[in-house]
């Protein structure tokens, strides 16, 4: 493959960092990097209570574990997400709720969750799908009418804005992933945020397999224990030393990604002929440049593309399969159909996006696919 889809990459020090980090003498986790990368956080968001975990599905898990999810217990989040987002809540029991996507943005429809809420529903989870800001303000004030919680699913949101907050920071409770495919990567990786305090303290023994170990070492109590559930959610100083090389380039990175995003973007409002869908950004919210995509007329015409890049060498992707449809809750979701939803499952067509990409590959990936658009839709009227 000439152009895959995604590269993981080095930003600066992240290798000399993982040595320095074995020169501590001191792998496992909450060590120096760990508390750097938290410093970090704390300064360049505001994320006063953050804790790195190992992925961002244990930072979702962990939240479930925090706001107490029970068998029975209504779950509200879009299905148009990544599996992690719901199986984090049905490992507790919860039922999932199902939101439709709207009708210019894969991001849930705000103004049908109220009709969702029922006495059952216990929180409301949002996914910033793209890095897009969910419109926040309504859910905040949903979550208080109705004394909900709102966990945000902030796997792609680093470093990306609503009305001006960091998204993260919104919520209860927020989750972000430092998978190798998000802006800032530590190969696997995540963090949970924490905004109400309440959760402080219980989080620290929940990441730490349910002991007060992490109090312990701040000298608070004299010996630690067992006192809670828990697992073992916290990365070894290997992971974090790797993730603070990236982020002390979260500047660099993000630049670059905006850039390309822009590149991509600007190439194809130029394809006025084509009428294509291009990404919504809304008023208030902005772009991370996390993913470029773009929305086909249909999913036959996405395969064309699909195919046509790679066998120009270009790898590109469509992205979720909608969970209400998937082997696993198909038979256990009785909800409506989620039209919208299904159609960004048919027709979003994502394209490579990553650091080291240039703005010569992304003129030929944006080429090939206006080219293949052009070819299926002559073919198209020839066989009708
Ligand atoms: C990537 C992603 C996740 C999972 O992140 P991991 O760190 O791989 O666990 C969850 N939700 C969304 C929306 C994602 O994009």
């Amino acid at each position: 493959m000439k152009i895959p889809f995604n590269k993981p990459f080095i930003s600066g020090k992240e290798l000399q960092y993982i040595s320095e980090a074995v020169g501590l003498g001191k792998l496992s986790g909450d060590g120096f990097f760990t508390k750097s990368c938290h410093q970090f956080f704390r300064e360049k968001f505001g994320f006063e209570n953050c804790l790195l975990t190992t992925s961002c599905t244990d930072a979702l898990e962990m939240a479930a574990i925090l706001l107490n999810i029970q068998p029975g217990d209504e779950v509200i989040m879009p299905a148009y997400t990544f599996v992690s987002t719901a199986n984090a809540f049905v490992l507790r029991g919860a039922k999932i709720v199902f939101a439709d996507s709207r009708k210019d943005h894969p991001g849930m429809d705000e103004s049908i969750v109220e009709s969702l809420i029922t006495s059952k529903t216990k929180a409301i989870v949002v996914v910033h799908y793209a890095g897009v800001a969910v419109d926040m303000d309504i859910i905040m004030q949903l979550s208080k009418k109705f004394g909900v919680y709102v966990v945000e699913d902030a796997a792609q949101a680093i470093d990306s804005y609503y009305k001006g907050k960091p998204l993260g920071s919104i919520g209860h409770l927020a989750a972000f992933s430092f998978h190798e495919t998000k802006n800032i990567q530590s190969g696997e990786g995540g963090m949970l945020v924490i905004n109400d305090d309440t959760f402080v303290q219980r989080a620290e023994i929940i990441r730490e397999k349910g002991t007060n170990r992490t109090s312990f070492f701040r000298g608070e109590v004299n010996k630690y224990g067992w006192v809670d559930i828990g697992s073992s959610f916290l990365p070894s100083e290997i992971t974090a030393a790797f993730l603070y090389g990236q982020l002390e380039n979260i500047e660099t990175i993000q630049a670059k990604r905006k850039t390309i995003w822009n590149y991509y973007n600007n190439i194809f409002l130029h394809q006025e002929k084509l009428s294509l869908s291009l990404p919504v950004i809304p008023d208030y919210a902005t772009s991370n440049g996390h993913m470029y995509y773009l929305i086909c007329n249909d999913h036959q015409e996405r395969q064309f593309i699909i195919e046509s890049l790679k066998n120009a060498g270009i790898y590109a992707v469509f992205h979720y399969q909608s969970l209400h449809k998937s082997e696993y809750y198909y038979e256990k979701y009785e909800g409506k159909e989620l039209v919208q939803s299904d159609y960004f499952t048919d027709r979003l067509l994502r394209l490579p996006l990553y650091f080291e990409l240039s703005e010569a590959e992304v003129e030929e990936i944006a080429e090939t696919v206006i080219q293949s658009m052009i070819q299926y839709r002559q073919m198209h009227m020839i066989h009708k």
